[in-house]
């Protein structure tokens, strides 16, 4: 069994609403259990400004799936719920990112771990530290509490609104 941390955003349609029907998409992935949820938080989005707030998350999972098949489970949940994509860093009414999964390392354009925007983005870190504890090493050296003190910007507004890990329907079948 690997542990693999997901980040979830999402900008238009009910972002929120999106979230949580991605991670309970997620939780019914094959070999795969959601076992924590972090807060939502809100930013200004990163690339275009002419594009709503964004909502992002992260979950952390207990997989028995490969890296590369869990990005396909991903990218499967992305494709279901309808993702289009308009532009670069533009608006998304979902988006799933492999943000760690064991110790593992890949370095191609297909599937990069740790993924290498952890570092840069105060929305990614925020929730990721809630899952891991700010002691927790990325990239072999650097603490991501320690790279949350180091951004220069930290723009995200933490939200009351929360997430469930299990979806009904695997709650009842692991119950029967
Ligand atoms: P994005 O527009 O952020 O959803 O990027 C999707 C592309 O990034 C896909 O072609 C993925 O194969 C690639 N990619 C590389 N590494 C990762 C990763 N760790 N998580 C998600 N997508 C990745």
């Amino acid at each position: 069994m690997k542990c693999a941390y997901i980040g979830l955003g999402a900008n238009i349609g009910d972002p929120i609403k999106q979230l949580q029907q991605a991670l309970d998409a997620l939780s019914l992935a094959p070999k795969t259990r959601v076992t924590k949820t972090a807060a939502v938080y809100r930013s200004a989005p990163m690339g275009p400004q002419d594009q709503p707030d964004f909502y992002n998350t992260c979950a952390a999972l207990d997989t028995q799936l490969s890296a590369h098949e869990l990005l396909s489970e991903l990218q499967n949940i992305e494709r279901a719920m309808g993702r289009i994509k308009r532009r670069h860093w533009g608006e998304r009414c979902i988006d799933l990112d492999l943000l760690l999964y064991d110790q593992q390392r890949h370095n191609c354009p297909i599937l990069t771990l740790p993924h290498p925007g952890i570092g840069e983005r105060d929305f990614v870190l925020a929730p990721l530290i809630e899952l891991t504890g700010g002691d927790y090493i990325v990239f072999g050296k650097d603490s991501v509490g320690d790279m949350f003190k180091r951004l220069k910007n930290v723009s995200v507004t933490k939200l009351p609104a929360t997430l469930s890990a299990v979806s009904p329907s695997k709650a009842c079948a692991h119950a029967n």
